[in-house]
């Protein structure tokens, strides 16, 4: 399974990190073993010294599709969580900096937190699912998948024209404004509606 990952999808974040908006989706990936299950507790590695919390909305796909067009991308999830995509600040701005690829900021193990998913079925409206993250009881960011840039479908019909998707890959549809550090002691609450999906401790 491949986990993708979109980069820059919401105004107000690309706006706190001064960069610039995309034509088109910009996608990354991060390899199986940076999935972090099970509400198991984070640790900070050694080789950074500002990982960053980014908590976005990740679509589970349920079967193998390429070059799919936007209004069919709809078949092709089937659920969706909530996950946090860990990031090495310090060494993605490093990365950017000199021009280089992205991976050792982005693709490290357990980089990628993951919850139970939700049955897309069980959404009222798709287009507008709210969702947050709370760090020791306080509410530090907060998005809707409607201000998304490019929305699951668009994503979906990029990112397959490049590679195949395959069922049980997932896409992390990127973060909204808000990211910050997370420090040794703090206790993360994801919440998609009003319904929590994460809650587990930074070691
Ligand atoms: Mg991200």
């Amino acid at each position: 399974m491949k986990i993708i990952c979109v980069a820059r999808n919401y105004h107000l974040h690309i706006k706190e990190l001064n960069h610039e908006t995309p034509k088109e989706p910009t996608f990354f990936f991060k390899p199986d073993v940076s999935l972090l299950r099970n509400n198991e507790p984070f640790f900070i590695p050694e080789f950074s010294k500002n990982i960053h919390h980014e908590i976005e909305l990740v679509y589970r796909i349920c079967k193998v599709g390429k070059t799919i067009s936007p209004r069919f991308a709809h078949r092709y999830y089937d659920a969706i969580a909530l996950g946090v995509d860990f990031t090495a600040r310090d060494l993605q701005e490093k990365c950017i900096k000199e021009g280089l690829p992205w991976e050792m900021a982005k693709a490290f193990d357990n980089a990628a937190a993951i919850s139970t998913f939700i049955p897309k079925t069980e959404f009222e409206n798709l287009n507008k699912i709210h969702f947050s993250l709370k760090i020791n009881g306080n509410i530090v960011q907060q998005g809707v998948s409607s201000d998304m840039i490019f929305n699951i479908d668009e994503i979906i019909a990029h990112v397959s024209n490049f590679v195949t998707l395959k069922t049980g890959d997932l896409i992390y549809t990127g973060t909204p404004a808000g990211v910050g550090p997370v420090n040794i002691g703090d206790i993360l609450e994801g919440f998609i509606e009003d319904k929590k999906m994460l809650h587990f401790k930074i070691r």
